[in-house]
């Protein structure tokens, strides 16, 4: 029998990173939200295209730039007609891509209501070694931390103690583990020889009754 019980968790973000961003209308920063809405311009041949965001507070717009003074015919037919239609899918896409995001600020709060998806790869809830192992398919700014706390029911002040103590690692291997984003196809171990309640967490871990 394996010692090692092996889950696999794909995540699906919910909610679309929220960018913070000083709001002119009500005053100081605030997270903006997706609206799920495309502003396509034209000029002439020169387009410029736009995600539209609200503010969360006063539902004022920020225009997120697409791309501004592109020679129409270097779009992509199938992006002009997304932006052209709101295609949920494009824009999706787009409201999750955390790079495009940063160009415009240094802040984006990624909000932890994943769908997480459990597989079980091996070994059974018994085992008091656990691997999780992380499909991602959206980059995600979602720590590790906030994520196992989602998602395993404790605290990141135990969570903490555990890396403390080397039993929490994530592979491939970085320090403060905890506090790094999660990666697709990063695995972390938990060593939960010494955790009374280690049936309980891999119940959690593997989903299921
Ligand atoms: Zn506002």
């Amino acid at each position: 029998m394996s010692h090692t019980l092996t889950v696999q968790w794909t995540i699906e973000p919910q909610s679309a990173p929220r960018p913070w961003l000083a709001c002119n209308r009500c005053g100081g920063h605030r997270p903006f939200v997706c609206s799920g809405k495309t502003r396509l311009n034209a000029n002439g041949r020169r387009l410029d295209a736009w995600l539209i965001y609200r503010c969360a507070v006063c539902e004022d717009t920020w225009n997120r730039p697409i791309f501004e003074r592109r020679n129409v015919a270097s779009v992509a037919p199938d992006v002009l007609a997304a932006l052209q239609s709101n295609d949920p899918v494009w824009v999706r896409q787009a409201a999750f891509d955390i790079e495009g995001l940063r160009q415009c600020t240094d802040r984006i709060e990624d909000l932890a209501d994943s769908n997480v998806e459990r597989h079980v790869l091996g070994g059974s809830a018994g085992c008091a070694r656990l691997e999780i192992v992380l499909v991602v398919r959206q980059a995600s700014s979602l720590r590790v931390d906030r994520l196992l706390s989602a998602e395993l029911a404790l605290s990141r002040a135990r969570l903490s103690k555990l890396e403390t103590k080397g039993r929490l690692t994530l592979l491939p291997e970085s320090r403060k583990a905890l506090q790094r984003p999660i990666r697709d196809g990063s695995r972390i171990v938990l060593d939960l020889t010494a955790e009374d309640d280690r049936a309980e967490i891999a119940r959690r871990a593997r989903g299921g009754p």
